[in-house]
């Protein structure tokens, strides 16, 4: 099973996919994550996508696109697996549908949804762990100890795209290339909706709610 959680970033995607691979054993794969460990090792692709993810612009759909099917080869991902924050474009998601149908990988789509306000609190406050991306809140939120992630104790940053005007700038990309995913997959009967502005833990019940759904009704005809 492919299973895409999309919305806005901040949305709420990483927690949730974090969640579902702990519980499935499914891995979680964030483009996002795996552009900036490009950088952090400072390679080819690292440096030609540097100035793009800083700026939170989009990267190119050939690059992503490349990563992610060679990502998906891999053993681990046999079972199923988790699309963090891709597709975000409509030329991304109409390749992949094209590579999931003909490998015969049933596609689930979660979109969480978070109003821009609601998002620009989230992001102004968030930091992150450069190691294994937990998100935190510097208000309601902070890890235990400044700067140091409780869970993996990797250094605990704010990220250089969660400032003020590139959040405008993310949310206006969203709105403009990322929506129109949302006819795609729902004409094809794919896509769940699910009120991201709610806690954490009523958000992974309702994703429990439609995965049981979709895994009912491929094994329980
Ligand atoms: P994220 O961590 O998901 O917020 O992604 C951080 C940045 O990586 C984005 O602002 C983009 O610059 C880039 N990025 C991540 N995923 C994609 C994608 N599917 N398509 C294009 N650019 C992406």
């Amino acid at each position: 099973m492919a299973l895409l959680l999309m919305g806005p970033p901040g949305g709420g995607k990483g927690v949730q996919s974090k969640i579902l691979s702990a519980k499935y054993g499914w891995p979680q794969i964030s483009t996002g994550d795996l552009l900036r460990q490009q950088i952090k090792d400072c390679t080819e692709l690292g440096l030609k996508v540097e100035n793009l993810t800083k700026s939170g612009q989009l990267v190119p759909d050939s690059i992503i696109l490349d990563m992610i099917f060679e990502r998906i080869q891999q053993p681990d991902c046999q079972k199923g697996f988790i699309l963090d924050g891709c597709p975000r474009t409509l030329v991304q998601g109409q390749l992949l549908d094209q590579h999931f149908q003909s490998h015969h990988i049933k596609t689930v789509v979660l979109v969480l949804d978070v109003p821009d306000e609601q998002i620009k609190e989230r992001l102004l406050h968030r930091i992150v762990c450069e190691k294994c991306g937990t998100p935190y809140h510097t208000k309601t939120l902070p890890p235990k100890q400044e700067g140091i992630c409780d869970r993996c104790q990797g250094n605990v940053i704010k990220r250089p795209d969660d400032s003020d005007a590139i959040i405008s700038d993310r949310l206006k990309i969203y709105h403009q290339q990322t929506e129109p995913l949302f006819e795609f997959y729902s004409s094809k009967g794919y896509l769940t909706r699910i009120d991201g502005t709610l806690s954490k833990e009523e958000v992974s019940e309702k994703i429990e709610q439609v995965l049981t759904h979709y895994t009912c009704e491929t094994t329980c005809q």
